[in-house]
C-alpha cells in the first residue's frame, strides 16, 4: 500500500466542472481537525512515481452536515502545472492523498473583536475559504455586514452561485456579495479590478457602507497581484496590516 508521511488516503467522492479549467473536488478522508478558512495539501503520483504536493483550501466549514472528513475544494487547472492538470483529471472513487495536519491563520479567530463590517475581498478560486467562512454560523452571529467581493475575468467564473444565493437568504441582508468580472461587460455586474475599485470608492458606493479603522476588517485572497495592490490602496486609506501582537485592519493569504 503506497504511503506518504504526513497524508492519509482519501477517495474522491464527486466531481463539478464549471468550466473548461475550473472544477470542484468532494474528498473523503480521515484528517484531523481544522477551521473554517483553513487549507491542507492535496497530493498524488506523477508518472515517475515522484510526489506533487499542493496547497488548497476547504470550500466547506468543517461544521458542514457531512462532517469534516468530507471536504470540498474548488480548483483551477493550471496550463502547464504540475499537480492541478493531474487533479482535473480524477474520477470518482479514486484514491487521493490528503495533508492530515491543516494550517492557516485566514479564521475567524484571528479577526479582532472590535470588528463588525468584514470585507472578504477574493479572485478566482480563492472564493473557497470566505465560503468556508460564511458556513459558519459564528459569522453570522458575530458581525453586522459582511461584503463577499469576487474577482474573475468571465462571467461563467462567477461559481457556486446556488450557494452563495442560499447564503444570501440565510444571512437576512447582513451579507452582502460583489461580483466583479474583468473581462466582459455585463448588467448588474462590477468591471475592473479589486485594487481601483477600492481606490475610487466604487466598491464602498456600491453596497452604501465605508469602511473605517474601528468596525472594519479586511481579509485578502487569491492572485498575488491582487494582494499587493489591494494592501497597498489600505495603507493609503489609512488602515494597517493585522498582526497578532499589533492588532490592525487587514489581513491576507496569497495563492502563489
Ligand atoms: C495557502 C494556499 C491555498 C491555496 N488554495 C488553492 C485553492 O483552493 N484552489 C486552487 O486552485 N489553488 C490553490 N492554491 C494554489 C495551489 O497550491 C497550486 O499552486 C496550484 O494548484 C497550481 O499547482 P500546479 O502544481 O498545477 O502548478 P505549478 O506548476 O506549481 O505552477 C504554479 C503557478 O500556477 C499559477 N497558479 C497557482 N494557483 C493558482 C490559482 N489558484 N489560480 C490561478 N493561477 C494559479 C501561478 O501562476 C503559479 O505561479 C493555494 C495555494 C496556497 C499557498
Amino acid at each position: 500500500m503506497l504511503t506518504l508521511n504526513g497524508f492519509v488516503k482519501g477517495e474522491v467522492t464527486n466531481y463539478k466542472q464549471w468550466t473548461d479549467n475550473e472544477f470542484s473536488i468532494t474528498v473523503k478522508a480521515d484528517i484531523g481537525p481544522y477551521v473554517a478558512g483553513q487549507f491542507t495539501k492535496l497530493a498524488l503520483q506523477d508518472e515517475n512515481g515522484e510526489w506533487l504536493r499542493r496547497a488548497y483550501s476547504f470550500v466547506n466549514s468543517p461544521n458542514h452536515a457531512l462532517g469534516r472528513q468530507c471536504m470540498e475544494f474548488l480548483i483551477i487547472d493550471v496550463p502547464n502545472g504540475g499537480l492541478s492538470p493531474k487533479l482535473a483529471k480524477v474520477n470518482i472513487g479514486d484514491d487521493i492523498y490528503v495533508g492530515d495536519k491543516p494550517s492557516g491563520f485566514m479564521t475567524l479567530a484571528e479577526i479582532p473583536t472590535n470588528a463588525t463590517n468584514l470585507w472578504l475581498l477574493s479572485t478566482g478560486t480563492a472564493i473557497g475559504p470566505f465560503l468556508s467562512i460564511l458556513g459558519e454560523s459564528e459569522t453570522q452571529q458575530r458581525f453586522e455586514k459582511i461584503i463577499l467581493v469576487h474577482a474573475v475575468r468571465t462571467k461563467q467564473e462567477l461559481v457556486y452561485q446556488a450557494l452563495i444565493e442560499k447564503l444570501l437568504h440565510q444571512y437576512n441582508g447582513k451579507l452582502l456579495y460583489l461580483p466583479i468580472v474583468s473581462r466582459e461587460q455585463h448588467p448588474g455586474i462590477m468591471s475592473g479590478r479589486i485594487p481601483q475599485l477600492l481606490k475610487d470608492s466604487s466598491l464602498m458606493n456600491t453596497v452604501k457602507i465605508s469602511p473605517n479603522k474601528q468596525n472594519s476588517f479586511f481579509y485578502l485572497c487569491g492572485n498575488p497581484a491582487m494582494v499587493h495592490d489591494t494592501r497597498d490602496v489600505l495603507i493609503e486609506l489609512g488602515f494597517e496590516k493585522h498582526l497578532r501582537r499589533s492588532p490592525g485592519h487587514f489581513s491576507f493569504e496569497n495563492y502563489w
